[in-house]
Parts: structure tokens; C-alpha cells; sequence
């Protein structure tokens, strides 16, 4: 009898030629024993190199791939969405193409699933082939956004996860433009559980990644959670106009006591520095907060797919 329940699992591409083929033969392997039917959704991200021509040749061979060839680059988090959008499964897997994630680990995500959970995500207990430096800007990262955000983002997972049809109708209710999706797995709520595993180095090729992108991340992750950091300046412009009162307040009852002409140039031009440091910083944080009100009230579609390929016949 021909199993009823769907699995989708979606992989975004952005140049990776290197590794499609491997990602296909472990992503095959993994679902082997698994008893559900099952599409398999990549997403072309815009790449540049031979990524689209060798999904197609793939996608000739297996009939459960399903290929959504994005008009240009949009990033991973668009390149997911679109996916999701797409993903018709019961239950719908993200994965990597790379294979940093070890897709073996889906059997136990359905396990998960079966025992109710919406959302089964995957934690890394240790990561190889990565930096002591980066794992440390990670931690950093994490302790503060889970400081100052009132949702719980996990530390050390990815977007490697299972989620049910219900939190993948949720996840594609929510069009913010600015996609921190750690973020969002998290805001829809509904019962998750993790899984936990070591993560391997990446297969080939190259991360897409680098400082000023993570920067970019982590700027755009607590700007989109949370306005603690406007608060922050609020906080900032409080305490120093109350400090600037009192050491006021101390030249002045000095003055009058001691008679002394105040000196100090080095003193004052530090000060003046300090606080237009503080402000260009406050007006930095506003311009952040701005700067996504513009985007998301331009309401621009998220991205726009050029083509999408299947051997199917859509019925
Ligand atoms: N990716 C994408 N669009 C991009 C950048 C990356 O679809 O603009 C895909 C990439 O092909 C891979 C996944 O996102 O499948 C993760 O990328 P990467 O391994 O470079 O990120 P990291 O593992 O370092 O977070
Ligand atoms: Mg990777």
C-alpha cells in the first residue's frame, strides 16, 4: 500500500555545484526507511555557477524533484520561504545544501512529529571545522538577543528542522521582508522539541558567510525582535542628562566656595566627544528601526520565481 502522508523537504542552492550531487545521494539514502511519500523542493538561489543545469539533470532521474528557480539571488531565508510557499507536505523539512546537517537525522524528526510535536528542530552539541572565534561571536550573539528579546531563540541550532503543516501555514502567514527566521521558528509558538547532534564541517566549496554579513545578521536579528535598543538610548540619554546635572551642579557649589576659574579644555572636549559618540549611536539605532518601517511598508513581494521545473504533471 502506497504510504498517504507527504514529506517535503526543501534545500536552498546558491552555488553549489560541488556538492548537489552528494546532498542528493545522502538526502535519498536518509529517507529510504522512511514511510511517507516524498517531494523534494530545491530552491535555485540565483546562482551563478552550474547549479541550475545539474538540479535539472538530477530532477530528470528522480521524479520527486520538484526545482523553483528564483528570478535572481535573494538570500537564504527568501530562498526557504519560497519553498515553504511551495511545500505541499504533511510535514516539511529545511536542510542545507551543503550537508552540515546530517539529513540521517530526519527519521528521528518525524519520530518527534509522530509524537506531536509542530516543530522539531535540530541542536548542535559541537561544531567542527569552525573557529574558536566565530563560535564565540555566536555565543555572544545568542545571550544577548535571548537577553533583551521576549522570545526564546535556541543557541547552536540552525535552520536544519521539521515543522508541521499547521507551523508551515503559520510561518507563511508572517511576509516580513526582513526574514530573521530563527526569530520567527520561534514566534509561531506550537510545541517544538530539538535533536540534538554534532555538526560536521561544511562538504565543499565555500560558506557563503563572512564578518560583515553576520554583523549584518545579528544587527538585523535584534532589530527585527525586539526595541530594547531604543529604550537602551532613551536609558543613555536619562543618565548622562541627569550626570551632566549634577557635575553642574558640583562647578557650580565649587565656584562659589573656592572662587576658582574653571580650567580644563582636555576635559570638556572629552566630554563633548563622548556625547556626540552616544548620539550618532542613538540616531544609528532610530535609523535601524527606520530603515525597516521602509522596507516593509514599500510591500514589495518577497521574490519572484522565474521558473519552476518538474517531470510531474501537475494535477
Ligand atoms: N544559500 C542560499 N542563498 C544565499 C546564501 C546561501 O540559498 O544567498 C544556501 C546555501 O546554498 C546553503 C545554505 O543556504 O544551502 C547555507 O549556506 P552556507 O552553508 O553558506 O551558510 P552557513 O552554513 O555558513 O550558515
Ligand atoms: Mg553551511
Amino acid at each position: 500500500m502506497k504510504p498517504t502522508e507527504l514529506l517535503s523537504i526543501i534545500i536552498p542552492f546558491h552555488n553549489e555545484q560541488e556538492v548537489i550531487k552528494e546532498c542528493q545521494q545522502r538526502i535519498s539514502e536518509a529517507v529510504k526507511t522512511i514511510d511517507m511519500q516524498v517531494e523534494m523542493l530545491y530552491v535555485n538561489d540565483g546562482s551563478k555557477d552550474k547549479t541550475l543545469a545539474i538540479l535539472i539533470e538530477l530532477m530528470q532521474q528522480d521524479e520527486r524533484i520538484k526545482i523553483i528557480d528564483l528570478s535572481r539571488n535573494f538570500g537564504k531565508e527568501i530562498a526557504m520561504t519560497a519553498g515553504l510557499d511551495e511545500a505541499k507536505g504533511d510535514a516539511v523539512v529545511v536542510i542545507d545544501a551543503d550537508l552540515q546537517d546530517p539529513p540521517e537525522l530526519i527519521v528521528e524528526m518525524i519520530k518527534a512529529w509522530h509524537e506531536g510535536f509542530d516543530v522539531v528542530y535540530a541542536k548542535r552539541i559541537e561544531r567542527k571545522g569552525e573557529n574558536f572565534f566565530k563560535k564565540f561571536t555566536a555565543h555572544l550573539f545568542y545571550k544577548l538577543i535571548n537577553k533583551i528579546s521576549d522570545h526564546e531563540i535556541p543557541e547552536n541550532v540552525g535552520d536544519f528542522r521539521l515543522m508541521s503543516r499547521q507551523a508551515v501555514d503559520a510561518l507563511n502567514q508572517v511576509r516580513e521582508r526582513k526574514r530573521f527566521m530563527k526569530g520567527l521558528f520561534s514566534w509561531i509558538g506550537f510545541p517544538q522539541t530539538a535533536i540534538e547532534y554534532s555538526r560536521d564541517p561544511r562538504l565543499a566549496g565555500e560558506t557563503n558567510w563572512n564578518y560583515k554579513e553576520l554583523i549584518k545578521f545579528a544587527i538585523e536579528g535584534i532589530s527585527s525582535f525586539t526595541q530594547e535598543p531604543l529604550r537602551l538610548a532613551t536609558y543613555a540619554g536619562f543618565i548622562t542628562a541627569l550626570g551632566a546635572f549634577g557635575l553642574g551642579l558640583f562647578y557650580i557649589i565649587k565656584t562659589l566656595l573656592f572662587g576658582e576659574a574653571i580650567q580644563g579644555f582636555p576635559t570638556l572636549i572629552t566630554v563633548i566627544l563622548f556625547f556626540s559618540g552616544v548620539q550618532l549611536l542613538s540616531i544609528g539605532i532610530l535609523g535601524e528601526y527606520i530603515g525597516h518601517m521602509f522596507i516593509e511598508s514599500k510591500q514589495r513581494p518577497l521574490y519572484f520565481i522565474k521558473k519552476t521545473y518538474t517531470v510531474k504533471l501537475d494535477d
